[in-house]
């Protein structure tokens, strides 16, 4: 008898509640019944399925963590588990979640006004409203913190936003966009609910990327663009409050690479099994074992680093630090793992029918985006030494 194909090697799912293991199953059933038939042809034509909308909210998952509003009020764990379940199949499926439950639904869950709250959450969670974080510009990238140059000056109960936004996922078909810009006044960084159809707002899709295609990058530019002041997330006044969100978001990056570098071990495992050079499987040799052995240990570890993240998540006490080692960690080892994963099936490795090339891609995107690996590595260093090293 075959030995499983399985990259859960210690056997993390076992921890999971009946309820927990039984989502965790609905969401895997999903992305490899619905997505995975369709996601090379989307991958290399650029685009969103939109068509797979109606059965994603089927799922019920969004906001999986917020109590109210109609989100699922589930474990930290739980959102990683489906985090990972996404990537393990697509990585740009589950950035499209991670952007609309995590970054867009998060920011005003965490620092919206009751009212903010009830008007858009219970239509997010349910896909009929689509959000969008706008953080990132053209020349400000790792330097948010201090450097925003998107402004926001305050007439009576209207906000005038200018300035520029780049890399927004979802930007090109998000209904609201939150946009952090600095606010003239106070100096300070405040958070803003765009609307679609407020004026001056505009957005560009970003063509030729070489990473997560299916993920919708819009570059935002915000001309005199009005805003009513009862659209600015009342709760966030301070680059500090955006940063409570992005701990919570990079916790689920983690999670995100190791679906990603799951689902490159187990299709290269699967393609060793299968693949016979010199009249043998290439799975029966000892170098093809020691590349599996390999990526099955960076696997194990990023799994039951997450695992014990997301516990501390679940406890309240998660810190930055915390979010950005195993950003870092899994990213990195990842970057490995899939590299390997293409290595071992030569040269179909890069072909895309093969299930490898896109993980091979998607994990550079996963590396960069949510703080690079100098950025995350800042925040551990700061936290353990005591010295900002930032700049
Ligand atoms: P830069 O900041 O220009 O960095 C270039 C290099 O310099 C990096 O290696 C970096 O680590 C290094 N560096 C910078 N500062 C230091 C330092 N002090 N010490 C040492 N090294 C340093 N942003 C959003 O707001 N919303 C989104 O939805 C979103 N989605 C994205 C999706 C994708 C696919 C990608 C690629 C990006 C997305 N981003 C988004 C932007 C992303 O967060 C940024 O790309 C990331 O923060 C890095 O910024 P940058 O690309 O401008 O690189």
């Amino acid at each position: 008898k075959e030995p499983p194909i399985d990259g859960d090697f210690y056997n993390i799912s076992e921890r999971l509640s009946p309820e927990d293991r039984a989502l965790q199953l609905k969401v895997r059933e999903f992305m490899e019944k619905e997505i995975q038939p369709l996601v090379n042809e989307y991958w290399l034509k650029a685009e969103f399925p939109f068509e797979i909308i109606e059965k994603f909210r089927a799922l019920n998952i969004c906001g999986v963590t917020y109590d109210g509003y109609g989100c699922p009020n589930r474990s930290y764990l739980m959102e990683g588990i489906i985090a990972m379940e996404m990537a393990r199949v697509d990585a740009s499926i589950a950035t499209f979640f991670g952007v609309q439950s995590g970054l867009a639904m998060g920011s005003i869950y965490m620092l919206g006004s009751e009212a903010q709250k009830a008007e858009w959450l219970p239509k997010m969670q349910q896909l009929h409203c689509i959000g969008a974080f706008g953080l990132t510009e053209p020349e400000v990238g790792s330097g948010t913190a201090g450097g925003l140059t998107t402004t926001a000056k305050r007439e009576g109960d209207t906000w005038i936003l200018n300035g520029q936004k780049k890399w927004i996922g979802n930007a090109t078909f998000a209904d609201v966009i939150v946009i952090w810009a600095r606010d003239l006044g106070d100096n300070q960084v405040k958070g803003f609910l765009v609307r679609k159809e407020n004026p001056g707002f505009a957005v560009e899709k970003m063509h030729d990327k070489m990473a997560l295609r299916i993920v919708q990058n819009g570059l935002i530019t915000l001309t005199d663009c009005r805003v009513e002041e009862a659209d600015r997330l009342q709760h966030a006044n301070n680059f500090k409050d955006t940063s409570r969100v992005l701990r919570m978001t990079r916790a689920s990056v983690a999670w995100e690479a190791v679906g990603c570098a799951r689902g490159a071990y187990e299709n290269a495992l699967a393609y060793t099994r299968k693949r016979k050079q010199f009249g043998k499987p290439i799975a029966s040799f000892q170098l093809i074992q020691g590349h599996l052995v390999e990526m099955l240990s960076n696997l194990t570890a990023m799994q039951t680093m997450v695992f014990r993240l997301s516990e501390m998540q679940d406890q309240g006490a998660l810190k930055d630090e915390h979010a950005s080692l195993a950003k870092v960690f899994c990213t990195l080892r990842t970057r490995d793992i899939v590299g390997r994963a293409r290595e071992v099936m030569g040269g179909n490795g890069i072909l895309l029918e093969y299930n490898v090339a896109r993980f091979v891609a998607d994990a550079e995107a996963i590396y960069s985006y949510e703080g690079t690996k100098e950025i995350n590595s800042l925040i551990v260093g700061r936290a353990i030494t005591g010295s900002s090293a930032f700049v």
